[in-house]
């Protein structure tokens, strides 16, 4: 049970800042950008259902003048978002309903329980599963009733804090949170799921490392990078200080049309994640949400894994998955 602490008074962090100076609306985002004024309406009506935010460290590493560019494509809102929802495109694919109980803990897999830390996102991706979900009912920030039934399962070996993104929180929350988990003696394992180092490198700051530097268990920082060109130097630099303060860094992409549906775009995401001591470890296929039809890839995906086996050492090509409501793991696509 976490008492609830005041945050030092103190200056924001760096990333507090730049998260809070990101760019949420479609005219702030064409004028940086140069976008062709075509697009602008649309953009407007769909940021009105599902909000644009992008934050500047992000935005730095797109082409100008270019709605292709696979980094923007993922945040961009487009008019066809607003299209009736193709047949199977739901706003709950995942089945996370039906598994969420009312303390924000899921637990669909044997041994692991993922909870619901935040709601919030420093990026919004359009094409998330997540652009439907009730936060608020689902208790994310609420962790007694979730902490009492991960003690209560002593088959559970591994916490799995995700979100939205966990890295959202302020880290003397986070702090707490660990030390709250760590106290559990079954738990071995704790897994980060987040974008943030991606869109915020500055979040890898000295008052996260302090935390997850000292926690006896075993963690796992499972990055999103979708596009080899998210890595810059400071996106590098954050995964350094992850690696040195002991994780083991995983990344997850999404397959997403027209942004690295392709074996170049596959094998350079994996060569780039590397470089920065980041593992290839799931392949996603989309979620089929409503309102993200346009980023569902018409490729051939075995073909596309051939490739990938063609082109790379074994421990760099993903799993490609599906995530089903109601499997015991996420469905292998091979
Ligand atoms: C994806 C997921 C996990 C983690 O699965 P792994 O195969 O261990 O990466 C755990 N719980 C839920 C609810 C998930 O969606
Ligand atoms: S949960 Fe992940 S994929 Fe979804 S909007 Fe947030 S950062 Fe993007």
């Amino acid at each position: 049970m976490i008492a609830r602490t005041e945050a030092p008074a103190q200056r924001l962090p760096e990333w507090q800042r730049q998260a809070a100076e990101a760019v949420r609306d479609p005219d702030t985002l064409w004028a940086l950008l140069d976008l062709p004024p075509e697009g602008l309406p649309a953009a407007r009506a769909a940021a009105e259902t599902f909000g644009l935010r992008v934050p500047h460290p992000y935005l730095a590493r797109m082409r100008r003048g270019d709605p292709d560019d696979p980094l923007l494509r993922q945040v961009l809102p487009l008019g066809a978002e607003l299209t009736p929802a193709p047949p199977g495109f739901t706003t709950d694919p995942v089945g996370d309903g039906p598994a969420r109980a009312e303390t924000g803990l899921l637990q669909k897999y044997h041994g692991r329980a993922l909870l619901l830390a935040s709601g919030a996102c420093a990026v919004h991706c359009r094409y998330c599963f997540r652009r439907h979900y009730p936060y608020a009912e689902a208790g994310a920030g609420r962790w007694e009733a979730a902490l009492e039934a991960i003690a209560a399962d002593p088959s559970l070996e591994e916490v799995i804090l995700s979100g939205g993104d966990p890295l959202s929180l302020a880290d003397h929350r986070l702090a707490e949170l660990v030390a709250a988990i760590e106290a559990i003696p079954h738990i071995r394992r704790l897994r980060l799921h987040t974008r943030q180092p991606v869109v915020l490198p500055a979040r890898v700051d000295d008052n996260l490392l302090e935390w997850l530097g000292r926690t006896r268990l075993s963690t796992v920082v499972v990055w999103h990078l979708n596009h080899a060109r998210e890595m810059d130097a400071e996106v590098a630099a954050a995964a350094g200080r992850l690696r040195e303060a002991g994780a083991t860094l995983l990344n997850q992409a999404v397959l997403l049309a027209g942004v690295n549906d392709s074996v170049e775009a596959q094998a350079n995401l994996a060569a780039a994640s590397f470089d920065a001591g980041i593992l290839p470890y799931y392949l996603h296929t989309l979620d089929r949400v409503a309102g993200a039809a346009h980023f569902e890839s018409g490729v051939d995906t075995a073909a596309l894994m051939e490739g990938l086996r063609r082109r790379l050492p074994g421990y760099l090509v993903p799993r490609l998955v599906r995530e089903e409501a109601g499997g015991a793991y996420k469905t292998p696509l091979e």
